[in-house]
């Protein structure tokens, strides 16, 4: 049994069967697979034997080579908005439901990323290449420990069968764990394939088991009302996690509706990235010509995809289309609201809402754009400040800062950090709390470290080598990206000139 006592196997979403879900077999790799991680934490978390799972029956499981016991692996149909156009056809393609855990109240569902295709392959291989697979594995705990939603990674699963990409890599297999994968693209295809019973149904099963605070009801009327209500979370939690995302200069890099996570969480990792130098137009994924997925872009994207949503939910609430369009409306108002909560808060300020706070977030953002300031160690260098201090010896505390970003050589550079200093003191001189309990809490607000792209691409290049050590370090190290002391020195340093020039092919 790879479940501990205290949880057992369900088949809840299972049960649902067609036409959300197939029966697939996972396809064994051929040849044998090795565990590189296990998350021995999130194991037990939700009720898995971390032990068990690192056996060789374990490994065969968390690698597609045998099945869960007690369960039928499962692909799900979804179709999607990919770059803004409607792809009728998409969904599980490389991933398969191998187990639903239930402990108490705690359900997760744990899924197979690369273990074979599916009938939603399109064609392609439905595998997954080491490089793409560490990036997923590594990501979504970075995300976790940041305070981010996200789908979570249970482990990491490799094997040197050949892959083929722009050169012949090797397979890997993460399993990841979620409440729900559901995205707006399961949402989409049961609409635009006219099945509106089997949507209803659906979303029946997936508010109640999601969202027992909405009361579907037995009425029409109440049906509705959960149903929009239902929408307006969505709305709510996509807005916090884009809000979340940006305030640690992380882009996503493929917003497109069938990555868009029904929960607000952050899912399905490709070509994201954490940025160094702060470029607010800064594109991630290489294939993103237009920008589209652009740092400065991600909040009118997901505003775009809830658009979408709404549309496909549309059939379902008849003369919505006013109140579907004053739901969509609250998004502004809720994204923002959390930026500038958040932003506040990196910047040492209390969440007092109104403009003067806004624009210095703006102005920040601008000043570090100007300058291609290095996003995480900017706000991290903040915690030098003394907003009790005048301006003078704030800068000189700030440039006794290990992670002070400026360069003092670009005079330019210098007196506009004098200008944005002055604006700042002006705002938190205010401040109540004492200098040192001001610190510590600015210390668990802005990381010291992010999962930036040339610690992965080290991290990854020696893994092709057959050498793990660097994703274990990543590993070990994410857990906790606020306490510097903890750090190795180059998590935290300045990134190398090398890492500008870093192009993250999109293939997977
Ligand atoms: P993505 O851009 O990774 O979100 O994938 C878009 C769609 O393509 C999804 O339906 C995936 O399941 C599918 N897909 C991507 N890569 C593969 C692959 N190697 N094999 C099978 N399906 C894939
Ligand atoms: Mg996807």
């Amino acid at each position: 049994m790879f479940h501990n006592h205290d949880s057992i196997l369900v088949q809840e979403y299972a049960s649902l069967g067609a036409p959300y879900l197939v029966e697939v077999p996972a396809t064994p790799l051929r040849t044998e697979a090795s565990l590189l991680h296990l998350n021995a934490t999130l194991a037990q978390e939700i009720g898995l034997d971390a032990q068990h799972l690192a056996s060789a029956e374990g490994i065969n499981t968390l690698s597609g080579n045998t099945p869960f016991p007690g369960y039928q692996s499962r692909a799900s149909v979804y179709c999607g908005h990919q770059f803004g156009q409607f792809v009728p056809q998409l969904g599980d393609g490389r991933a398969l439901l191998i187990a639903e855990i239930r402990k108490g109240k705690q359900y997760r569902q744990l899924q197979l990323k690369g273990a074979g295709p599916t009938p939603y392959s399109r064609h392609a291989d439905g595998r997954a290449v080491l490089r793409s697979s560490i990036r997923e594995y590594l990501a979504s705990e970075a995300m976790q420990a940041l305070g981010i939603p996200t789908t979570r990674a249970l482990s990491l699963t490799a094997s040197a069968d050949p892959v083929f990409r722009e050169t012949t890599e090797t397979a890997a297999v993460v399993c990841r764990v979620s409440e729900s994968f559901m995205r707006f693209g399961h949402v989409e295809f049961f609409c635009y394939t006219n099945q509106l019973d089997a949507l209803r149904n659906l979303l029946t099963w997936h508010i109640e088991q999601h969202h027992p605070e909405i009361d579907l009801g037995d009425s029409e009327t109440s049906f509705h009302t959960g149903l929009l209500q239902w929408l307006a979370t969505v709305i709510e939690r996509t807005a916090s996690t884009v809000a979340r995302w940006q305030a640690v200069g992380f882009c996503h890099g493929v917003m497109n509706t069938d990555n868009m996570s029904s929960l607000g969480l952050t899912i399905d990792y490709g070509p994201y990235g954490f940025i160094d130098g702060f470029d607010i137009d800064h594109i991630c994924n290489h294939s993103d010509h237009q920008g589209r997925y652009s740092y400065r872009n991600q909040p009118r994207i997901a505003h775009w995809n809830l658009y979408a949503l709404a549309q496909a939910l549309s059939p379902l609430i008849p003369d919505s289309k006013e109140t579907l369009q004053n739901l969509l409306d609250g998004f502004a108002d809720a994204f923002h609201a959390e930026h500038s909560a958040l932003f506040a808060a990196k910047l040492g300020l209390p969440a007092t809402k109104g403009d003067p706070i806004d624009i210095l977030i703006e102005n920040t953002l601008k000043f570090m754009h100007e300058h291609k300031l290095d996003f995480t160690r900017f706000f991290r260098s903040m915690s030098a400040l003394d907003p009790h201090a005048g301006a003078a010896d704030n800068f000189a505390l700030w440039q006794s800062s290990p992670f002070f970003p400026l360069a003092l050589g670009d005079e330019q550079q210098v007196n506009n950090a004098h200008a944005w200093l002055a604006q700042w003191l002006a705002m938190a001189n205010s401040t109540q709390a004492s200098t040192a309990d001001w610190r510590a809490t600015l210390d668990q607000t802005n990381p010291a470290f992010v999962l930036r792209n040339h610690l992965l691409q080290h991290a990854i290049e020696q893994a092709q080598k057959g050498e793990f050590s660097e994703v274990n370090r990543l590993f070990a190290a994410l857990s906790d990206p606020y306490d510097s002391t903890q750090l190795p020195s180059e998590y935290i340093a300045q990134p190398p000139e090398w890492a500008q020039s870093l192009v993250l092919s999109c293939s997977s």
